[in-house]
């Protein structure tokens, strides 16, 4: 392998520690946009957007219900959502395997913020080198209008994110009604400012501090990456040695020493060092350096997604038993949860049998044990529901066929099941049934003969 000189990075990007992130466009940047961008705002309108007055996802803590798309879910459902989150996981360990940290890059909010803060900044203080003059300039007149707007939006920003996050748990219009009518209680205040704090920091002020120091997904990705995993990579065969336009001669290779890949780097870092642990395989240096190749008119790819057995061998990159196996599990996950979405029930039963007295004779002398039903309706539209039992036929139960089912959506009865048949074992299998009209409940439970 060739050996690339160690070299400092440049002063120009970091400025007392601080990363003056120079926008750049490119396949990547359309890439990452058309990624983050409807992640965005499916992290809004999931909170924002209403039907028939409610929220597209609500963690309601007091109903003890989880609202999704219009469908009204118990808590007993979370191990779905559970579900949900380890089919998400296994997709980000199959991305690590097969494109490195591109999890990080394109998907991650930490880094969706980050971009978001970033072009806010752009917006109020200018590009990068702009803002790098004002570092060593005093803060008076318009720069300081500038900075003033910039920290105004980022805190506006981070308020509207942590109201959207509470509003996964508070209703957001109550929490809209709340602040406005400075109604809100201490614990919902606090947990606002918090998380507005939380926001305005991580994206504002400390952005790539996270990515490197902070957050754990990076330290376990090189037990993930492998020789075959594409990842942001400098060529430096193609590239070195490099030079200047200027200084170029017939054994310069392809990389004119612009620096333009780690002004566009949000970690600070350079590419041409090779692979580090900062890297979030954003792939703004491969659009950086591939606007200066077409200048240049050299082929585009001198950085590029590229795999270590690709970089050495020309090898394309195989199917490996790590990656098949993350996507057979992510496929096995998806399909668990989409089976339990489809047969998940809007209908609580829960039979309760009288253990205090195992069997009691009823007026015609038979025996009968008694039994008390709770049903709670997870979607609020069942007003009416229809018990009936199965067992036996010398079985028979005593008490109101149909339930209706109370303001708060449960009801509760106690029933009698008596026995007709002398012939009947001591203990019989039996099962209690509800039915909404479009879900059928059951719940088994037993018969019992012995007296007390
Ligand atoms: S952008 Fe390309 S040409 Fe410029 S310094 Fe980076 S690798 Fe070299
Ligand atoms: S080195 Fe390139 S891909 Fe890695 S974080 Fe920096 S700009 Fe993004």
């Amino acid at each position: 392998m060739q050996q690339i000189p160690t070299r400092t990075v440049s002063t120009t990007t970091a400025v007392g520690g601080k990363i003056h992130v120079r926008l750049t466009r490119g396949y990547f940047q359309n890439l990452r946009r058309l990624i983050s961008g409807p992640m965005l705002m499916m992290y809004f309108a999931l909170v924002w957007v209403q039907i028939d007055g409610q929220p597209w996802l609500l963690f309601d803590f007091a109903s003890r219900r989880i609202m999704l798309f219009g469908t009204h879910m118990a808590w007993h459902d979370l191990p779905l959502m559970a579900g949900l989150m380890i089919a998400g996981t296994c997709l980000m360990f199959f991305a690590a395997v097969a494109w490195g940290r591109v999890w990080c890059g394109f998907a991650c909010p930490q880094s969706i913020w980050s971009w978001l803060f970033i072009r806010i900044e752009t917006l109020t203080e200018g590009r990068a080198a702009t803002r790098r003059r004002q570092e060593d300039q005093a803060l008076t007149g318009t720069p300081l209008a500038r900075r003033i707007a910039k920290h105004s939006l980022w805190i506006l920003a981070s308020l509207v994110t942590a109201m959207t996050f509470t509003g996964y748990f508070i209703p957001i219009r109550e929490l809209v009604s709340d602040l406005l009518n400075l109604q809100m209680g201490l614990a919902t205040a606090s947990w606002l400012i918090i998380m507005s704090a939380l926001t305005y920091f991580n994206a504002g002020l400390v952005r790539e501090k996270v990515c490197t120091h902070m957050c754990p997904y990076a330290r376990f990705q090189g037990v993930m990456f492998d020789s075959d995993t594409r990842t942001v990579s400098y060529d430096a065969a193609r590239g070195e040695p490099r030079r200047g336009v200027r200084e170029k001669g017939s054994d310069a290779g392809d990389c004119v020493d612009c620096d333009l890949c780690v002004q566009v780097c949000p970690t600070g870092i350079d590419i041409r060092d090779g692979l580090q642990y900062e890297c979030i395989d954003c792939g703004a240096c491969i659009d950086a350096c591939d606007t200066v190749m077409d200048k240049i008119k050299r082929p585009r790819g001198l950085i590029a997604f590229r795999s270590e057995n690709q970089q050495q061998n020309n090898a394309s990159p195989v199917l490996r038993p790590r990656l098949a196996g993350y996507g057979m599990i992510l496929f096995v996950t998806i399909a668990a949860v989409v089976y339990g979405f489809q047969n998940r029930n809007n209908l609580l039963l829960e039979v309760l049998r009288d253990r205090n007295t195992i069997t009691h004779t009823n007026a015609l002398g038979e025996l009968c044990n008694s039994y008390l039903v709770k049903l709670e309706a997870i979607d609020p539209t069942i007003e009416q529901v229809k018990l009936t039992l199965q067992g036996p036929a010398g079985l028979y139960l005593t008490g109101p066929a149909q339930l209706t089912m109370e303001a708060s959506g449960s009801t509760e009865q106690t029933y009698q099941l008596c026995n007709r048949d002398p012939d009947l074992p001591i203990r019989s299998e039996i099962t209690f049934i509800a039915d909404t009209g479009s879900d059928l409940v059951s719940k088994p439970g037993i018969f019992l003969q012995a007296s007390h």
